[in-house]
Parts: structure tokens; C-alpha cells; sequence
């Protein structure tokens, strides 16, 4: 892909299953990849150019980390605001989904993809285009009762990725802003909902897998690297004229 080699690019919650894809992928296209996660769970990837703790919610981590990474001289052309978090029940009555869980899906996925945004503005397309990329959800388009707080947190990552494009159209050079919405990509974030599922139908995990995939008309779950290959193309120069687009990515579930 053009416009990778050399760049410098920071990649949230790298550790996961889409994260860790991100990172490796953009490291085979010659970008300079910087990789991070919460401090529990640092990622160690082979080629990655500096690895970081990373709360996403801690608007000072984000100051801290995105001036280390200035810091080393290189610049700072792509973000990729990748963390994210599930809330860890299956919800069955809208009349039970917990404040606390509401909240921590909220700061998590929108403010820290905010955070993201906000901190990295100055410093990017400063001599070269920048791009960011948010990592939103296909529940962004549709409703999740099993997780409202998720679906809710998810649709204001894509209304704020149009913000920041068409704030970012206008600079020169531009910076574009786009956002992923991935389906149901069998990480351990989905592991761990189907095996939720499981235990509240009663249901084996295969079971869940398969009905799953029966409700996809590609017929099965999408890879993380599927995931990563167009979260690179969308932060290439082959994306040069691509911004403020929610661009999903699930095997034709939202195409009838
Ligand atoms: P994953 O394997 O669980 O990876 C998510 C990563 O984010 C984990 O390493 C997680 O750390 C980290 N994280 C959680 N809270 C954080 C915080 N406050 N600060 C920094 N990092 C944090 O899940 P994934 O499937 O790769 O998900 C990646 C992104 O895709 C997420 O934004 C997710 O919402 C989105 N997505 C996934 C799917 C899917 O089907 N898998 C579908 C739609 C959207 P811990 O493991 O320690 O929590």
C-alpha cells in the first residue's frame, strides 16, 4: 500500500485479537508502529518500534505517550483507536443494565477514542498527511440489547470520526479521519460473549458459534486480519481522497 513505509503510527489496545493484527500488518508495510495497551496487558510484538502503556480514558497518559513518541524525532502521521471493551453481562431487560457498566463502556470506547483524536491533532499532518482510524462496530448501525451501553458508545465514535474529517479536510497537508465497523470478528472480546451467551442460553459455545454463523451470509465469524487489512488501507495514501466514511466490515450482515 502507498504512503505506509516510513510513517509513524500509534495503535490502541494492541494486545487484543484486531490490535495486535493492526500492528503486525502495518509493520509489514514498512510503517514505524508503536504499540499500546493498558499496563496489565503490554503487547510484545516483534518489529514494533516502541510498545507503551496506555489507559485510553487518562487524558494525561495520552499527553504522555504521544509526546515520547514526537519526542524520538520521526513525527506522527496515524493513529489507530483501537481499545475497546464489552460490558461482561448479557442483558435480557432493559430495566437492569447498570449505571457503572453504562459508564465504563462509554469512557472507554467514545471518550477514549476522543482522548485519541484530541491529543493527537496538533502533532498530526504536520508535514506529512495524517490519518486517524476508529474502530467502531456494526452496533453502531444497529441496536444491541444484549449491550445497549456498547451500541450507544459505538455510534458516537462514528459521529465524531465525521467531526474530525471535516475538520481535517481543510488542513494542508489533510489529515482524514474514517471509522471501521466490524461484525462479529472471532477475537477473544467475541470469545468471551459467546461463552456469556452460553451460560445464559444453556447452550455449548460450538452451538453459539454455529448459530452465529448461520446468521452471516458469508457463513462464518471475519479474522482479526481482515479487519487489519482495510484498517491499513484506510490509513494508506491509497485512501488519500477517503474521509468521514463508517466502513463495515461483516461478511454481508448489514446488506439486507
Ligand atoms: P480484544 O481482543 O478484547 O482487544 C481489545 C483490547 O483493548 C484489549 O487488549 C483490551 O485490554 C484493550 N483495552 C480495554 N480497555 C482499555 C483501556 N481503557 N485502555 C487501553 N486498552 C484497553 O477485542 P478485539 O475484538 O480485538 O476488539 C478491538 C476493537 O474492535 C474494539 O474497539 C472492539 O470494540 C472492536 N470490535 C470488535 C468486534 C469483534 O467482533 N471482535 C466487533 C466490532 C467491534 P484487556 O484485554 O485487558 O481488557
Amino acid at each position: 500500500m502507498r504512503g505506509l513505509e516510513g510513517r509513524v503510527a500509534l495503535v490502541t489496545g494492541a494486545s487484543g485479537g484486531i490490535g495486535r493484527a493492526t500492528v503486525e500488518r502495518l509493520i509489514s508495510e514498512g510503517a514505524i508502529v508503536h504499540a499500546s495497551d493498558l499496563a496489565s496487558c503490554l503487547p510484545d510484538i516483534a518489529g514494533a518500534r516502541g510498545v507503551h502503556a496506555l489507559d485510553v480514558t487518562e487524558p494525561d497518559a495520552w499527553t504522555c505517550v504521544i509526546a515520547a513518541i514526537v519526542d524520538q524525532g520521526s513525527g506522527f502521521d496515524i493513529l489507530i483507536n483501537n481499545a475497546g471493551a464489552s460490558t461482561q453481562d448479557v442483558i435480557t431487560d432493559p430495566s437492569t443494565v447498570d449505571l457503572d457498566a453504562w459508564r465504563m463502556s462509554i469512557r472507554v470506547n467514545a471518550d477514549g477514542c476522543f482522548l485519541g483524536c484530541r491529543t493527537v491533532w496538533p502533532v498530526l499532518g504536520a508535514a506529512r498527511p495524517g490519518a486517524i482510524v476508529n474502530i467502531s462496530s456494526l452496533a453502531s448501525f444497529v441496536g444491541t440489547p444484549f449491550d445497549p451501553a456498547y451500541g450507544a458508545a459505538k455510534a458516537a465514535v462514528m459521529q465524531l470520526t465525521r467531526s474530525y474529517a471535516l475538520a481535517g479536510a481543510g488542513r494542508r497537508p489533510p489529515v482524514r479521519c474514517n471509522s471501521v465497523h466490524p461484525g462479529v470478528i472471532w477475537t477473544d472480546m467475541w470469545k468471551r460473549h459467546a461463552a456469556r451467551l452460553a451460560d445464559a442460553s444453556g447452550n455449548s459455545i460450538d452451538a453459539i458459534q454455529a448459530d452465529l454463523s448461520a446468521r452471516i451470509p458469508m457463513g462464518r465469524p471475519g479474522t482479526a486480519e481482515e479487519v487489519a487489512s482495510v484498517i491499513a488501507f484506510l490509513a494508506s495514501e491509497d485512501a488519500g481522497y477517503v474521509t468521514g466514511q463508517a466502513i463495515v466490515i461483516d461478511g454481508g450482515m448489514t446488506a439486507g
